[in-house]
């Protein structure tokens, strides 16, 4: 089998809300073709039409090497094979950040090639079963203008999540700084108030996380509040100081009694590595697309699990995504849970009505995906109508 084309998809929702810390508005969605007619679908949670650009860019020399020029001609069951021929093709250029985001992409529908070909689901591919079905978690981020119109409805979300039959629920709670939702600016201390209405709305048994999205630049200050935290028997507290600081994310492992979460930005192992021996995160999150495809997130599972360190994959874009997360989690036995978000509860389109086919949550659990390759299949008309218009 031979690869005859890769074409690139940058789709977004017509009615953007750029104030808005909501990924599920955009994406990159691949297709590569065969000559035996099997055709391939990825997505990577990124800049888009960057993603787009660093694709379809043609070869300059030997160390800048255009992704779609290093695939064509190809046989995409190599697909080990491929991601080093592309890793080390745009070294140059690429290496980290949106080069392996963009690789990502393109690794997720060779595994779904080689599955269709092979007549197995992904899973089969990248290891044995290690799980018989996956728990998801429901993400929530209401809008609310201030602390307790935002408290009242994270907590009515939370309810709502518990009572749909997730097993967990990760309560976005960025009251300020650069990323706080909606144009919400509360004192980043307030963050335990919040997190004491949700958890007395739930009850003592059901699984919260909290995200706080990079709100503190300071380690001593971060944990002044998290320690405040400790108390609502979280799960994880995920990314509170910025990303690069693994110093500082070091000093909250020693220092608080929550387990710290980190990964959802993190491109390649080698970052995962550095977040895991230095920064020591107890919760590593790839984000399948993003880290650089199944055959890096699976490896990075890998690390984590010689580590001791658990797993739950983040992932907010399309059914695309969901099903790589899924098909990677069966075959880690650290995989905690996966991020996922019900298409019925979501307003995104792409998240509704991108592919057919979508995973699905049955009491509580997503079972083992059973249809060759990712089994999910994209919606032609969704692609057409959400066409970027440049
Ligand atoms: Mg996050």
């Amino acid at each position: 089998m031979e690869i005859t084309d890769v074409i690139c998809h940058v789709l977004l929702l017509p009615d953007l809300h750029a104030e808005d810390t909501d990924g599920s508005q955009d994406d990159i969605v691949v297709e590569i073709h065969t000559d035996e007619g099997i055709i391939g679908i990825g997505e990577s949670d990124t800049n888009p039409w960057g993603a787009r650009a660093i694709i379809e860019s043609p070869t300059i020399h030997t160390m800048a090497l255009g992704l779609k020029d290093m695939l064509i001609g190809q046989d995409p069951l190599q697909v080990e094979e491929l991601w080093e021929r592309m890793y080390v093709g745009s070294m140059h250029y690429g290496r980290r950040g949106l080069g392996i985001n963009a690789i990502g992409a393109l690794d997720m529908a060779l595994w779904d090639i080689k599955g269709k070909a092979l007549g197995v689901p992904c899973w089969q591919l990248l290891g044995d079963e290690q799980q018989p079905f996956i728990k998801p978690y429901a993400s929530l981020q209401p809008r609310g203008k201030d602390l307790d119109s935002y408290s009242k409805s994270l907590a009515e979300w939370a309810v709502r999540a518990k009572e749909y039959g997730f097993p967990a629920a990760k309560l976005e709670v960025t009251l300020s700084g650069p990323y706080a939702h909606h144009g919400l600016d509360e004192p980043a201390e307030s963050v335990p108030e919040v997190v004491r209405v949700c958890r007395e709305a739930v009850g003592p048994d059901f699984v919260l996380m909290v995200d706080v999205q990079y709100t503190w630049s300071n380690a001593r200050d971060c944990l002044r509040t998290l320690k405040r935290l400790e108390e609502f028997d979280l799960f994880f507290i995920e990314t509170p100081l910025q990303m690069d600081d693994l110093d500082g994310i070091a000093f909250l492992h020693d220092n608080l009694n929550i387990r710290i979460a980190y990964g959802e930005w993190q491109t390649t192992r080698f970052e995962f590595i550095d977040l895991m021996d230095r920064g020591k995160i107890d919760v590593a999150q790839p984000d399948v697309g993003r880290v650089g495809g199944l055959t890096e997130a699976k490896r990075v599972c890998d690390l984590a699990a010689d580590r001791d360190r658990l797993i739950v994959p983040h992932c907010w874009k399309s059914g695309i995504g969901i099903a790589a997360s899924v098909h990677m989690a069966i075959t880690a036995p650290n995989c905690a849970y996966v991020e996922y978000l019900p298409a019925e509860l979501c307003h995104s389109a792409l998240r509704r009505e991108l592919v057919e086919e979508d995973l699905c949550m049955e009491n509580g659990v997503i079972p083992l995906p059973t249809q060759p390759g990712l089994g999910v299949e994209l919606n032609r008309d969704t692609v057409e109508r959400l066409r970027s218009p440049v």
